[in-house]
This record gives C-alpha cells, structure tokens and sequence, in this order.
C-alpha cells in the first residue's frame, strides 16, 4: 500500500522535469540551428535552454532528496513511536508489579500473631509481646 503510493507520486513528478528538460534541450538545438543567422538570439536561446536543462535537472534532484529525507523522517518517526509503545507498555508493566508490591506489603503488615499467653495481636516481625513481654 504504502509502495503503491510512492510509485503513483513518481509517476506524477518524472514527467513534467523530463518535459522541462526536453523543452531546454529544444531552445538549446534551436539557438545552435539560428546562431550564424542572428547570433544574439541564437546565444540567448542556447543560455536559456541550457539554464532549463540545468535547473530543471538540480531541481529535480533536489525534490528526491527532500522525499528521501523525508522518507527517512518519517521511518525515522515510525520507529520512535515503535520505541515510545515498548517503554509506555514497560512502565505499565512495572506500574503494575509496585501496585502488586504495595498490596503483598500491606497484606503482609496485616497479618498478626497472636500472644500465646495474653491473647494480644502483635506484629508479624515482633520478637516479644507488646502488653505482657512474654517471647511470640
Ligand atoms: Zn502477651
């Protein structure tokens, strides 16, 4: 799809600098063909058609380039969105496991141990009983 595109463009461009070209190459034979008669005209028309040719030709060229430059941009950006997709789901996903994380955490911190000897619920990690000291 995107190839048939880049044709149909080509296609639209190529004639209209060959025909630009061809119409230098025309006022540059005429000029030559009139030039012994009357060579200020003569002269001009081959300056013109040569100035056409030339123009015509660097122009050309420098419309490829902007399209291959721009070609190159937009690939360019088509990758950097590839990347921006990666490192948006990557910081999802690690979003996800801190959300996880912080809910292990806190269920962790909820559980409790019950004193053997007051009944009292301590902290999972304590060593003693916080009401009656005796060791959990
Ligand atoms: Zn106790």
């Amino acid at each position: 799809m995107y190839e048939s595109q880049e044709i149909d463009s080509d296609d639209a461009r190529e004639p209209s600098w060959i025909g630009l070209i061809a119409v230098g190459i025309l006022f540059f034979l005429m000029g030559i063909a009139i030039l012994h008669e009357s060579p200020g005209v003569g002269l001009g028309f081959v300056f013109f058609g040569l100035i056409l040719i030339i123009g015509s030709n660097s122009a050309r060229k420098w419309v490829i380039d902007q399209e291959e430059s721009m070609e190159a941009d937009a690939q360019w950006e088509e990758e950097e969105a590839a990347r921006t997709w990666q490192q948006d789901i990557q910081a999802r996903q690690e979003l996800k496991q801190r959300e996880i994380d912080e809910i292990v955490k806190a269920v962790k911190s909820t559980i409790r141990v019950r004193c053997r000897y007051c009944g009292t619920l301590n902290e999972e990690t304590a060593n003693k009983c916080e009401s009656c000291g005796g060791s959990l």
